[in-house]
């Protein structure tokens, strides 16, 4: 089961739109491109929606149908773990192995030794295609590179394992993501990351590093352009190198765990992946549930009432919904708007104070984040929430077919 060089991941809180997800990939697709819709959704999001893996599952089949996509498509259990895994097996056919929370952890000496005889050819300067300067490899530099991941590689394996054992060899995905943490993974850990998921026969054909810069939720990139493009090019070459030299599959590529619209590095991948043709996975979520939001303001009336009430309750609730997405959001309270202000507000106010145009007067990406981080309040409204998203679904889906195609896609892949 192969991936495909472009794919992208569309996450669905509440599984009502993934025809008009399907429809931008359609169209995009319709320009000569072949990207692999995935539908990726976490354990996390499933609990506080109150859905199931199947519903996931469910709602990808039926988009595909109902739109006769005839290519490849995946269901993404993402960002599971040994724990977690097991409900996945059955409706899944993609697994994010998220082994963020083992990096660190210790490995025994014996591992690490081996794990550094296992690079002695690389000791000395290496040479990766395409880099201008060589790396330095030392002995220290592994052993200190092992120590930090070699228990994370080692889960990755465990998690392989028994997916290999319930789904059996070759008729699934294998990502391995490490984005969750703090500190980016650099290029030369990468090789070695790869090397020891090689070692340990995992055949990843993505990967998900922690890249420079913050990539909060829903907004832009935060950081240094130059550097992430540096860093990002590295990872390509690092990559590819990985592929010959480790004989991982030759599939591998980067998996970009974006938090949705990280529209000022969108061009800078582009770039790089049309350089060296290359492929890229990129992973989206809120920026659907937000477009939903947007759709039912434009929609008016009962609509409009609804976006209204879902900010007063995000508003209201401020410390706790943001408490668990602390170290993703950065949300200025004075720039806040107050519930009596929206209140007020127009459909067209309300949509582009939330809409991510960059540039437009309106847009506040405080108010944005906060409504990101809240669908916990949309899915505690059960059907009087998704009972509009029915009533509304032709403004609501053009709104995420929109968001898809215009902001995301044509930014991505130069359409
Ligand atoms: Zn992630």
């Amino acid at each position: 089961m192969k991936l495909g060089k472009y794919s992208i991941g569309v996450g669905d809180r509440f599984t009502y739109q993934g025809k008009a997800q399907l429809r931008a990939i359609m169209k995009a697709n319709e320009t000569g491109l072949n990207i692999t819709p995935v539908w990726n959704k976490s354990n996390r999001e499933h609990i506080y929606v109150g859905t199931v893996p199947v519903d996931t599952r469910k709602e990808a089949d039926e988009a595909v149908k109902a739109l006769n996509h005839t290519g490849a498509y995946f269901v993404d259990a993402d960002h599971i773990n040994l724990t977690t895994v097991s409900k996945y097996v059955e409706v899944s056919d993609f697994f994010t192995l998220d082994v963020a929370s083992f990096i660190g952890k210790e490995s025994s000496k014996e591992e690490v030794d081996a794990f550094v005889a296992s690079c002695e050819k690389y000791l000395g300067e290496l040479h990766i295609p395409g880099m201008e300067e060589p790396l330095h490899i030392t002995k220290e530099l592994l052993t200190k590179t092992a120590g930090k991941f070699l228990a994370a590689t080692q889960h990755a394996s465990e998690i392989y394992a028994y997916l290999k054992k319930e789904k059996g060899e070759g008729n699934f995905i294998t990502e391995v993501s490490m984005d969750e943490v703090e500190t980016p993974q650099t290029p030369v850990e990468m090789l070695f990351i790869l090397k020891m998921l090689a070692n340990k026969g995992v055949p990843a054909q993505t990967i998900a590093p922690k890249f420079t810069g913050r990539f909060n939720k829903g907004v832009d990139y935060v950081g240094d352009l130059a550097q992430f493009a540096k860093e990002f090019e590295e990872d390509v070459l690092v990559l590819d190198f990985a592929v010959k030299e480790f004989g991982l599959p030759e599939e591998l590529k980067l998996s970009v765990h974006s938090g949705s619209d990280k529209f000022s590095i969108y061009p800078i991948m582009a770039e790089v992946i049309a350089k060296y043709d290359k492929g890229l996975h990129l992973k989206t979520a809120g920026t659907t549930w937000l477009e939903e939001v947007i759709g039912l303001a434009v929609a008016g009336g009962e609509g409009l009432d609804l976006a209204k009430k879902i900010y007063e309750n995000s508003y209201n609730r401020q410390e706790e919904l943001c408490a668990p997405y602390a170290d993703v959001i950065d949300i200025d309270g004075t720039k806040l708007p107050t519930v009596e202000e929206v209140k007020g507000w127009s459909s067209e106010k309300y949509a582009n104070t939330l809409r991510h145009i960059p540039g437009h007067a309106d847009y506040n990406s405080n108010f944005r984040q906060l409504i990101h981080v809240a669908y916990k309040v949309a899915a505690e409204m059960g059907k009087e929430y998704t009972d509009l998203l029915v009533k509304y679904a032709d403004v609501v889906g053009s709104c995420v077919e929109e968001n898809i195609y215009d902001r995301h896609l044509k930014r991505l892949f130069a359409i």
